[in-house]
């Protein structure tokens, strides 16, 4: 690992050394298996391929200046993992089982964790899928869970910058009663066309409104919103929202700053009214925007006139990162220390 520059590391796919996996079949887990391939061996009919039972996870391990290594709220990626099956009916991975695979996959790829000071982390991809095969729409009666790592830096190539989010009214990323809940590869999906079209327009992301009566914020693509409005953190309230960890952890650390916090829905009239908004989530932690672009009518919304992150997103930020790199008082017991 000698000649990674960890500082210009990018949010992708890193060749590491191993990865781990665990089949379910005929109604139980297996054994942990290891493996140092690439590839899995997959059904033609599998369910996965077919019919979308895909669910997945992404968590970040870091390693501190003292030296350890750290796991930032593993349990609560574990709850959702199951909750993602439940909801597109495959098997559970039980958190015990999550929890030993985590450990080995970590530790077998340690040299893969990135140094502290980089902004760089081990990300872990957690994912299970049908790999039973059916022709007719049916749950798969065998599923497989594994776990991929691999270094990585910023998700917006801009870091902690502001970035400029298009806000759209002609697609939607899941349906009112539909999966927007689960962390399932379904939602991505329907979100590649108006994410590539942002991006090709000049945006980091998309902010999508509510697919019911187009009035509301949902969330931004792979992120969370919120919005500082005075002293309050505010962020939306939907059961198509997925719920993110970060903004959980944000919603603790703006009680904790003293802040009030209301999550509720959150009307697109409101976006004038914020001092500060930005998108979060485990890759991108907090993207400050300055600028949304209303992609229908034109409004425009300006945020850090400046230039610069506002100073209440900046020190959620800092917070955030200090604890799960070591540096802050871990107050509510987030981090798992791998000896
Ligand atoms: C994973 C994800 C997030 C971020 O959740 P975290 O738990 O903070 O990583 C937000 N929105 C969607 C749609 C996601 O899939």
């Amino acid at each position: 690992m000698e000649n990674i520059d960890w500082g210009t590391l990018p949010f992708g796919y890193f060749k590491t050394d191993y990865n781990v996996r665990c089949y379910y079949r005929n109604g139980k887990w297996g054994d942990i298996e290891i493996s140092q391939s690439e590839y899995i061996n997959i059904h033609i009919a599998a369910t996965a391929l077919h019919y979308g039972q895909e669910a997945f996870e992404g968590m970040k391990v870091f390693r501190g200046k003292d030296g350890k290594i750290r796991v930032f709220r593993w349990e609560e990626n574990a709850k959702r993992m199951q909750k993602s099956c439940r909801g597109i009916m495959m098997a559970e991975p039980p958190l015990e089982l999550f929890k030993e695979m985590m450990i080995k996959v970590i530790k077998l790829n340690e040299k893969h964790i990135p140094p502290p000071g980089h902004g760089a982390a081990l990300y872990l991809r957690p994912l299970t899928i049908g790999s039973g095969p059916q022709v007719g729409v049916k749950p798969a009666n065998e599923y497989l869970f594994m776990i991929f790592v691999g270094p990585v830096g910023p998700y917006f190539k801009e870091g902690f910058n502001p970035v400029d989010v298009q806000l759209i009214h002609d697609f939607d990323r899941t349906a009112p009663n539909g999966t927007g809940q689960y962390k399932v590869g379904g939602n991505y999906a329907a979100s590649l066309q108006p994410a590539e079209r942002a991006k090709k327009e000049g945006f980091a992301t998309v902010l999508f409104l509510d697919s019911k009566e187009n009035k509301y914020i949902d969330e931004a693509g792979p992120a969370n919103f919120f919005g500082i409005k005075g002293n309050t953190y505010i962020t939306p309230d939907s059961k198509t929202i997925l719920r993110s960890i970060t903004n959980k952890s944000l919603r603790q650390i703006a009680k904790d700053m003293g802040m009030k916090v209301e999550l509720r829905p959150v009307l697109k009239e409101e976006l004038k009214e914020f001092d500060e908004v930005g998108a979060c989530g485990t890759a991108a932690v907090i993207s400050p925007i300055k600028r949304i672009v209303d992609r229908d009518t034109g409004q425009e919304y300006k945020y850090c006139t400046d230039g610069k992150p506002g100073p209440i997103s900046t020190k959620m930020y800092q917070t955030l990162k200090g604890i799960q790199e070591g540096e802050i008082e871990d107050k509510h017991g987030w981090n798992l220390i791998i000896e």
